[in-house]
């Protein structure tokens, strides 16, 4: 090898790229886990036997290609076709589709076509180049925009969290209506909130590029925005079976949306993005819903219990309509919570960026973790007052 270092192999967009940090999977025993918003129960045990009874020689085969019953299972469940309906790899898979589906990298600035579209002044590159999103939401997004060369727009939200007025920021240009690419998380993540269909659909209204709705935690929800899949040609609902179906293991994820964005997407993908195990379960879940939606009713009202006790506790708690809780200490800072929880093997969620910087996210684990928790913030308080 000539080169010097091993560095200079890698593309400078790569080499200057800040990944995304997933939560952390600790090894510790004890140690209760309420930092990945994952599930506290089980999947059902219907879904469980269909895992098990598809362990068997078959693993040495190729899964469909195309996810086939399960899509179709799906339709039936949104009223919709098949051909509205794309699989992936977790909806993260999707959500890396979609932004390479529908976003120009600007590098392709040098691309003839584009610079005889700039000359002749058609619809501004920037749109077509461009990744919008709120801040805060899925920190995925920006990375992704990332590693696709995109621009990215940064859009704040209220302190709230509620959207901002977007005729006001559109007039100073800091909103593109005509982005190629709109990411809304719905009910927001990491604060919780919940938007109203018909802010949603103000939105979706607006833009001229595609909206990806977001729903991984909507059925957490008092509202979902389901049909603006149906009723808009630009809008894609994003779901996911990780949290509210307990199988982030398995990774499996789903858009709905127009049969034309769905097999734009479908081009892209990998051939078997959809493993095997995962159709398996996510289809027997589909046919076990009472399960899950005892688990929802479950988890809402153990969020409710925490957020109260969090205030009584002194902590400024933000309305949630997801499976966690964006909370506030009155006392100490958040970074000394987490390390004190965590000495007290409790582990949450802090995001060491500015918004999010005096907040804990506290996922809604069993009665008993919750339990626990309160307990150790009890405890920990004493040594403060
Ligand atoms: C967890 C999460 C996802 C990803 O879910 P997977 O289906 O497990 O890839 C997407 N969006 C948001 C907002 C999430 O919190």
């Amino acid at each position: 090898m000539k080169t010097s270092s091993p560095n200079r192999l890698v593309r400078p967009i790569v080499r200057k790229l800040r990944a995304y940090i997933p939560g952390e999977q600790p090894r510790i025993k004890g140690l209760i886990k309420l930092n990945t918003n994952e599930n506290p129960h089980p999947p059902s045990p219907r879904v469980l036997a269909a895992i098990k009874a598809a362990t068997d020689g078959r693993l040495r085969l190729y899964p469909n290609p195309t996810a086939q019953p399960l899509r179709e299972a799906l339709a039936r469940f949104h009223r919709c076709n098949a051909d509205n309906i794309i699989v992936g790899n977790g909806s993260d898979d999707l959500l890396a589709l979609a932004t390479r589906a529908f976003v120009e990298p600007s590098g392709a600035r040098h691309l003839k076509s584009v610079s005889r579209r700039l000359e002749s002044g058609q619809s501004p590159l920037d749109s077509k180049c461009a990744v919008q999103f709120f801040e805060p939401s899925y920190s995925l997004y920006s990375v992704l925009a990332s590693i696709h060369g995109a621009n990215l727009r940064e859009v704040r939200l209220k302190e709230d969290f509620d959207f901002p007025d977007l005729d006001v920021l559109q007039k100073h240009r800091a909103w593109d209506s005509r982005a190629a690419l709109t990411f809304v998380t719905t009910p927001n993540a990491p604060s919780g909130r919940g938007y109203s269909k018909r802010q949603l659909e103000a939105i979706c209204h607006r833009q001229s590029g595609v909206v990806v709705l977001d729903e991984a935690y909507v059925d957490f929800a008092a509202e979902n925005a389901m049909d603006l899949a149906m009723r808009f040609p630009n809008v894609l609902v994003s779901r996911t079976f990780s949290k509210a179906y307990s199988l982030c293991f398995l990774r499996v994820g789903y858009f709905v949306g127009n049969p034309v964005l769905i097999r734009a997407m479908d081009k892209i993908r990998d051939s078997y993005n959809v493993n095997g195990l995962g159709q398996v379960a996510a289809l027997a879940t589909l046919e076990d819903l009472d399960y899950y939606r005892k688990n929802f009713h479950a988890i809402i009202a153990t969020r409710e219990r925490l957020a109260d006790a969090l205030e009584r506790l002194e902590f400024k708690v933000c309305p949630s309509q997801t499976n966690f809780l964006l909370a506030r200490p009155c006392l100490g800072t958040a970074e000394q919570w987490l390390e004190k929880l965590r000495a007290s093997k409790v582990l949450v969620r802090w995001f060491n960026a500015s918004k999010m910087r005096d907040y804990l996210r506290i996922t809604v684990g069993s009665d008993a973790e919750i339990d626990a928790l309160i307990l150790a913030v009890k405890r920990i308080r004493k040594t403060w007052i």
